[in-house]
């Protein structure tokens, strides 16, 4: 009886300890992978297939007023905010894939039904587009059935509250760092998604924020010794440019 104990105690740790994992998010999609490139479609295909839980991309609203992925703030010297998509449209990713218009990338994010959507929005600096940004992109997860597996994530605040106003449902997460557990908690966000730096400047940070019923993700982890130590201190989401690794350590 003694030994039936003993066992079932050992297998619900070994349960437990599984579930403990950090969840594992691609990094602008599985970029590394053969055929894909950051932000493509083909990048968050070989998440989708990899298995991860997550994949991670960047979103801006063109001049005219078109959501399209896109990571850094300017294209040919100007900034992405301010071009039409006809202006943006002739650009190719590394793979030769076209720029992908953010509906077309749902589209196929609706075949891997098992993978959620960290969808980053780019801080604009126009803050009207920015406002339009959010209600569009709400708009379009929710037309295309993905709300329940979607969370918003950027840099900026504005941008997060106009998440957590126009999709009270979701999960909303601040990037930019400055934010205390307590503040986040206040303003309605989900938790924190913080460089992993912060993690190891405030060890007790993720404490508090499961303190108060708040979670953590950790952007952008690539060295197998973060990944193991923000894991011993209970991170929940873990993005990072080597999903398979990080997937490989967690699963040992
Ligand atoms: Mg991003």
């Amino acid at each position: 009886m003694k030994q039936i104990f003993l066992s079932a105690i050992l297998i619900l740790s070994a349960l437990w300890g599984a579930s403990a994992q950090p969840k594992v998010i691609a990094h602008r999609g599985y970029w590394r992978a053969e055929g894909a490139a950051q932000n493509s479609v083909a990048s968050l295909r070989a998440a989708g297939e990899l298995g991860c839980w997550g994949s991670e991309f960047d979103v801006w609203l063109t001049a005219d007023d078109h959501l399209v992925l896109y990571h850094d703030d300017e294209f040919e010297g100007r900034r992405v905010e301010e071009l039409s998509l006809a202006e943006l449209q002739h650009h190719t990713l590394e793979n030769g894939e076209p720029l992908p218009l953010l509906e077309d990338f749902l589209r196929v994010a609706q075949e891997y039904p098992e993978l959620h959507l960290v969808f980053e929005l780019k801080p604009h600096n126009n803050k009207t587009q920015e406002r339009k940004a959010v209600q569009a992109s709400v708009a379009m997860v929710e037309a295309l059935g993905l709300a329940d597996r979607t969370d918003y994530i950027s840099f900026s605040k504005e941008a997060c509250l106009g998440f957590i106003a126009a999709a009270p449902e979701a999960k909303v997460y601040y990037l930019n760092g400055e934010l205390s557990a307590s503040e986040l908690q206040e303003l309605g966000f989900a938790g924190a998604d913080y460089n992993h730096f912060l993690y190891r400047f405030q060890p007790r940070l993720i404490k508090r924020l499961h303190a108060l019923g708040l979670e953590s993700n950790a952007w952008t982890v690539n060295k197998r010794g973060t990944m193991k130590w923000l894991a011993a201190h209970a991170l929940d989401y873990l993005t990072t440019d080597y999903p398979e690794v990080a997937m490989t350590l967690y699963s040992e």
